[in-house]
């Protein structure tokens, strides 16, 4: 079983959307093994998202990111990786499959709902980035 590392973002926590996306993980067989909701510092935000920093969207992505409640969570399952981004959709909605959480709900590249790790690098530094291994069940 494969483990990576999901965020609902502001947008989708604000729209009360917390239960639809945990129900569409279940049902792709993604299992959450660990769950957390917070409020982003700035700190944590540029530190998450340190590969974008000096990009021309890192601003308004860290406001974003830091403008309300978070949910981050950790998901188990077979090829969890792929899985979660296909369920995901593609980063910018007008390019995502129909179905997928970001056709139904991003309302633009930056505010589209959800994060997912890309690669078994990143889950893993992503999910030490939130959780300890006592966090995880
Ligand atoms: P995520 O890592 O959140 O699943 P991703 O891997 O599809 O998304 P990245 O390229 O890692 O996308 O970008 C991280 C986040 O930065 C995106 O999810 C989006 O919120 C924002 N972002 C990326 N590119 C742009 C852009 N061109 N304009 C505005 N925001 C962007």
């Amino acid at each position: 079983l494969e483990r990576t590392f999901s965020i609902i973002k502001p947008d989708a926590v604000g729209r009360n959307l917390i239960g639809d996306i945990y129900h569409r993980f279940e049902n792709a067989g993604l299992s959450i093994i660990a769950a957390r909701m917070l409020h982003l510092t700035r700190e944590q935000a540029e530190g998450f998202y340190a590969e974008h920093k000096g990009k021309p969207f890192f601003d308004p992505l860290i406001k974003f990111m830091t403008s309300g409640p978070i949910m981050v969570q950790v998901l188990e399952g077979e090829d969890a990786i792929r899985r979660h981004r296909e369920v995901i959709g593609a980063t910018d909605p007008k390019k995502a499959q129909a179905g997928t959480i970001r056709a139904d709900y991003a309302a633009s590249v930056q505010q589209n709902a959800v994060h997912g790790s890309d690669s078994v690098t990143s889950a893993e530094r992503e999910i030490a980035y939130f959780f300890s291994d006592e966090d995880i069940c």
